[in-house]
């Protein structure tokens, strides 16, 4: 078994809120309730104070609930309405100012919020400050979740053939995860042909792959919540033409720089350079448009960024992906992701790393 950390967190976003000047916390992000308390249904609200910790949720949560949170806090059941009861809970403390969670309280729930108390105020993303730093069983749970991921890959690469669809292919490869043990695709699968691979965020088609082209999939796994994310590009029914080979070769080579040069205490921004200059020495730079990675953990893409404007440092214990593109509209495109733990002895790689280009003849 390994730790159980939800006290141990919940008094991090304590101290993190004391240094706010606030006293008490209502956590909507169902992900940040996750990590505080292990509730992962999809309704709750959580009202942490400096002395206590309740999870407000509803019906259809009153076996799970407790079973979940276990004694990491005290549980509330109500079917008519979980402000009400939030509300009875603020008005026995009504000078105490709650802080919620600015990034993730719709509009209407800060509405709501206001009716149950007088004192509100904004807070940044605390619990995800926690959240950055991995403990050693969150980053082997993200490691299990990449394995099966590449093993699903393997098993459905050699199924691939000009002439299928890539929703064909995705469904494969869907099917291999769940067979594996993925618990959910954490995001919408992306297989994507020829010229569509030009499109970072391609939504997966009915478009029939063609000999030759190039077949970009980017796809997650999830092992006990915590997320893997992968893209591998292949060329599918015939050998890679000479330009093909040297987009390929220049998003291999910065993946694979920044693979290995990538460490905890440098910032998002040194870390994305890695990659970005040989892009650019290659004269590929106005084709790499996006960032070179994010964070992974209970969700696919949380802090850190490595970006050409995150100042922030990366801390060891932070899980990344790494995953430059080179994006030609009308020819195609390539990306290359893997998945990296920094540990305080450099980079550990908890995807197979295997970016050798594939050809499937
Ligand atoms: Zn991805
Ligand atoms: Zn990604």
């Amino acid at each position: 078994m390994p730790a159980d950390r939800r006290r141990e967190r919940q008094a991090g976003v304590r101290a993190l809120l004391a240094a706010e000047g606030l006293e008490a916390l209502l956590v909507t992000h169902l992900p940040n309730i996750r990590y505080l308390t292990g509730f992962t249904g999809s309704a709750g609200l959580l009202l942490l104070r400096a002395d206590s910790a309740v999870l407000y949720t509803d019906f259809r949560y009153a076996t799970q609930a407790p079973t979940e949170v276990g004694g990491s806090a005290d549980i509330e059941i109500d079917s008519a309405s979980v402000w009400d009861r939030l509300k009875r809970a603020c008005a026995e403390q009504p000078r105490q100012t709650i802080g919620f969670e600015a990034h993730a309280l719709t509009v209407r729930d800060a509405g709501r919020l206001k009716e149950c108390a007088g004192r509100t105020a904004p807070v940044g993303e605390l619990v995800e400050t926690l959240r950055v730093v991995k403990a050693p069983e969150e980053i082997e749970a993200i490691a299990a979740a990449a394995a099966l991921a590449s093993e699903a890959l393997a098993e459905v690469l050699p199924t691939i053939r000009a002439g299928q669809t890539e929703l064909l292919v995705a469904s494969r490869l869907e099917a291999a995860l769940r067979r594996r043990g993925s618990e959910w695709h954490p995001f919408q699968t992306i297989v994507a042909s020829g010229p569509r691979a030009a499109l970072p965020h391609a939504h997966t088609s009915q478009r029939v792959i063609e000999a030759g082209e190039f077949l970009l999939l980017d796809f997650g796994a999830q092992v006990g919540g915590y997320c893997a994310d992968l893209t591998r590009t292949v060329v599918v029914g015939g050998r890679a033409d000479e330009r093909q080979r040297a987009v390929y070769e220049a998003v291999r080579a910065a993946q694979a720089r920044a693979r290995q040069d990538i460490r905890a205490g440098m910032t998002g921004r040194a870390a994305d350079a890695l990659a970005r200059d040989l892009l650019v020495a290659r004269g590929f730079g106005e084709a790499f448009g996006h960032s070179l990675g994010h964070g992974l953990g209970l969700e696919v893409h949380e802090a850190p960024r490595l970006s050409a404007t995150a100042e922030g440092q990366l801390p060891v214990g932070a899980v990344v992906t790494i995953e430059p593109g080179i994006y030609l509209p009308g020819w195609g495109g390539v990306r290359l992701e893997d998945d990296i733990a920094l540990t305080a002895d450099g980079p550990r790689g908890l995807s197979d790393g295997l970016t050798e280009l594939v050809e499937l003849v």
